[in-house]
């Protein structure tokens, strides 16, 4: 799931399902000033790593279930032309909103973990083009099923239907992963994942940063993330930039307890950090 920025359902209902639909659901971005259609291929809650700042209720660990093409196909549709053609915009969103921004593969887990990622794409590409639509088709991951060829195959179709792809990066050390993405992984191999990820499509890293039991990141977990940050632009890796986010709504896992945000001042101070030393455009969000 990404950290959104102040997204909140643009319905009553703040739940996936406020429209009744399986995998598509609309948000408003206050911050974007728009609606974004969201797409969610884990309606079963499961993903293979647990974030500990994680927005999934009931999170689960697994894969995406397999996805009914055609109620995908229906279910985005059905909204886009509410969206496009019908009056979503003047019942739902308040004025300043209505525009639509964009189409998210984001949801209750790793999207890239559905076994039909390509075919998925493919649904969303056709139904966004019979709307003539140019915004950016985003995917929100965290890489890690980036070498299979479907996903591949994925990302290459939505490098050529204005795709952008968010890969999450909030720590680089082997302890630092454990503890904030609940995976085991090392720094080499999350690199070979960005690399990967930026080979085939425009990217952003996305990087969450929060306070845990009171204190903020370690200097040598910073040092560790700038000096990633900044072999990825001295190696010329495709990165387009960093957005870089706060704790912005509570964490619904069991690490709740330990996370707080950190304040604007030291984020602010981040941000700038990452600007000066990777010299990578910097968008944070609080
Ligand atoms: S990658 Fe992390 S934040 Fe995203 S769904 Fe999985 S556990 Fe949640």
């Amino acid at each position: 799931m990404p950290m959104s920025d102040d997204m909140q359902l643009s319905t009553k209902n703040h739940d996936r399902d406020a429209v009744g639909m399986l995998y598509v659901y609309p948000v408003v971005s206050r911050r974007a000033g728009g609606v974004s259609v969201g797409i969610n291929l884990n309606p079963n809650n499961a993903c293979n790593w647990h974030c500990a700042y994680c927005q999934v209720p009931d999170l689960k660990r697994g894969v995406a279930p397999e996805i009914d093409l055609i109620v995908l196909h229906d279910e985005l549709h059905c909204l886009l032309a509410d969206i496009v053609d019908g009056d979503f915009m003047l019942q739902h969103v308040p004025e300043a909103c209505r525009k639509l921004c964009d189409v998210a593969i984001s949801g209750n887990g790793e999207p890239t973990s559905c076994s039909q990622f390509d075919a998925v794409v493919r649904v969303i590409v056709d139904v966004m083009q019979s709307f003539h639509l140019s915004v950016p088709l985003r995917l929100i991951t965290n890489g890690s099923y980036v070498h299979k060829q479907h996903v591949h195959a994925g990302l290459a179709l939505m490098a050529e239907h204005h795709g952008e792809v968010w890969v999450k990066v909030d720590s680089v050390t082997d302890a630092g992963i454990q503890r904030i993405n609940g995976v085991s992984l090392n720094q080499a191999r999350l690199r070979q994942q960005v690399e990967a990820v930026a080979a085939v499509c425009p990217t952003w890293i996305q990087t969450c940063m929060l306070s845990w039991q009171g204190k903020p990141p370690e200097e040598s977990e910073i040092t560790a993330y700038l000096a990633f940050l900044q072999a990825l632009k001295s190696d010329a890796v495709d990165i387009h930039g960093v957005l870089l986010y706060g704790l912005a709504r509570p964490s619904m896992q069991d690490e709740s307890v330990y996370l707080t945000a950190l304040d604007a001042e030291w984020m602010a101070m981040m941000a700038e950090r990452i600007r000066r030393q990777s010299s990578l455009d910097v968008k944070l969000s609080l």
